[in-house]
């Protein structure tokens, strides 16, 4: 069904209300495993349908959010959803004490069952205050950046126009666009510093509270860290201080010629070529031609996938004023299809979208037949080699998009996937230290962050920057704030897509078999367990990561 023409019905929550009640006590009453199987059916296509409702609403908001209808049913849906929450965690805690589990867990899966155990022990109503003053605070971090008004060669800017100048070709555009965004966060960082101190504690609080010695293992529970625990994140990171912050010294070397500079600055590090990073050669209406042409080459699977997004309306990529910002995808289960939201400017990024976001659709698409929703509960680590592998399994069709410029593109791409390690382990190190010690002061969390650049960026020099030499530079890091200890999953499933990439070079084909597989096999079993599966590494396990970086050493001739 086309998207513009789907029913939306606003959730009724006495009628959801009733619903729970109902199935608690039935499911409790249950006579045999089948029969709570069956109940626990139900429980499926009506989570399914007030998921629809909810995207739509959400979805048909954030494409104009000057529309009044789906403004309040937005608004309704923020009320609303907390409640929902809770009867599901109702619901959960049925199914985990179940005397037929064995059964249950037969049918929905081991993995399902530890995730509801990592949940139940994540939250309890004692802590809701404190989790309500948690949202506050992000929201308060959220609207101080979203707000910056960042004066720059006589206009205002937000953090997000101002990109373009930062990634100038022009060097000292890009330099004086560097030194407006320190002077900004220069002029809020007592501010983020407080709002962040505040959070440290409050997490600590409600750590302390649900009896954990303090904050790290509640937000691994929190992140649902099902498999893997703090010993195999800190053995990960080790790996990475050996064998990729060495080769991404190589990379800067590299990256100094191809920008024809004698010393790299900080203001330089997002910059890959003299004439500044290749951007899409044509309309939006041509990149999403040129994706089509590209997912029917690729295989009779992503033909199918793309042709069926298109044929429904399932994207909304075009940028317009009364737009969201942002980009996600979503599913929407009543109509088994993804879709796909994005604010497409010209730059590089609108062609993520094509390969990055479409890899996590392609997976949705995949498995939307998938009776068992639990399978589909995609953890991100998990989640995110679907789509970053996309990003390499198209790496063939990039003219069509960049045209003269593809060869520039894929070794941006390379560059910047590969630099980004160190950085992404960085950002999670750091995390760790500050809910270790919770009881330090701001300028000591700023002193340790300047450590770790040491660590992990060598290379790079901030040139006696009043901000971002002083460890300032995770205040623009909103992962840190948003949702901790999420970051590590975006290196972690890089890692993974990055064998792909050195599965790929050498035999295409079996690659994007053994693709097929794991996006297939979701997360029906634990992260380490399908990537053996599928032949591939852990990057938890002693010489993955020092073997990744030798091939991809000579993959960039290194
Ligand atoms: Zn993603």
């Amino acid at each position: 069904m086309k998207f513009s023409e789907m029913p939306y019905t606003r959730v009724d929550m006495d009628e959801v209300k009733n619903f729970f009640e109902q199935l608690i006590e039935d499911s409790k009453n249950a006579k045999s495993g089948e029969e709570q199987f069956e109940l626990h059916k139900k429980y499926y296509d009506y989570i399914g349908d007030i998921r629809t409702n909810i995207t739509i609403a959400i979805f048909r908001h954030s494409v104009d959010t000057t529309e009044e209808f789906y403004t309040k049913e937005n608004d309704y849906i923020d009320e609303i959803w907390p409640l929902i929450s809770q009867y599901t965690t109702e619901y959960t805690k049925v199914l985990y004490n179940s005397p037929y589990r064995d059964y249950l867990e037969e049918k929905i899966g081991k993995v399902a069952f530890k995730n509801m155990e990592l949940s139940m022990k994540s939250i309890d109503e004692k802590i809701l205050p404190l989790m309500q003053e948690e949202n506050a605070l992000v929201s308060k971090y959220d609207k101080l950046i979203a707000s910056a008004k960042i004066p720059f060669d006589g206009e205002e800017y937000n953090i997000s126009l101002l990109r373009k100048f930062l990634t100038s070709g022009d060097r000292d555009t890009r330099k004086r666009a560097w030194k407006a965004l320190s002077d900004y966060f220069l002029s809020v960082t007592d501010e983020i510093d407080d709002i962040y101190d505040q959070l440290v504690k409050n997490r600590t609080k409600q750590a302390k509270e649900l009896g954990y010695e303090n904050f790290i293992e509640l937000g691994y529970n929190r992140m649902t860290r099902n498999s893997y625990r703090r010993k195999e994140v800190d053995n990960f990171r080790k790996q990475v201080k050996e064998s990729f912050v060495p080769f991404v010294m190589k990379i800067q070397e590299q990256r100094k010629k191809q920008i024809g500079v004698d010393e790299l600055k900080y203001y330089d590090n997002d910059v890959y070529f003299a004439e500044g990073n290749p951007q899409p050669t044509g309309t939006p209406e041509d990149i999403m031609n040129a994706g089509l042409e590209m997912y029917k080459e690729l295989s009779p699977e992503t033909a199918e996938f793309f042709d069926f997004m298109i044929k429904n309306e399932l994207f909304d990529v075009l940028g317009r004023k009364t737009k969201k910002q942002g980009g996600y995808m979503d599913f929407l289960p009543k109509y088994k299809a993804p879709i796909i939201f994005a604010n497409f400017n010209g730059t590089s990024g609108d062609v993520d979208v094509i390969t990055h976001e479409c890899g996590h659709a392609f997976q949705g698409y995949l498995t939307r037949n998938e009776e068992i929703i639990e399978h589909n509960d995609l953890t991100m680590e998990t989640a995110e080699i679907h789509s970053m592998s996309m990003e390499y399994f198209t790496y063939g069709w990039m003219d069509k998009f960049f045209g003269d410029r593809a060869d520039d593109y894929l070794k941006m791409h390379l560059q910047d996937s590969v630099t980004f390690i160190p950085y992404g382990c960085m950002v999670d190190e750091f995390q760790h230290i500050v809910y270790e010690k919770p009881e330090m002061t701001p300028a000591e969390r700023k002193q340790v962050w300047k450590e770790l650049e040491k660590t992990y960026r060598p290379w790079l020099d901030f040139d006696g920057d009043e901000f971002f030499d002083n460890g300032g530079f995770w205040q623009k890091q909103g992962h840190i704030f948003w949702n901790p200890f999420y970051y590590i999953d975006y290196v972690l499933a890089s890692v993974v897509a990055m064998q792909f990439k050195v599965w790929m070079d050498k035999d295409f084909k079996d690659a994007w078999n053994h693709y097929l597989e794991l996006c297939k096999l979701s997360v029906k079993d634990f992260y380490e367990t399908e990537l053996e599966e599928v032949g591939l590494k852990s990057p938890f396990k002693d010489g993955t990561i020092d073997e990744l970086v030798k091939n991809f050493e000579a993959k960039m001739s290194l």
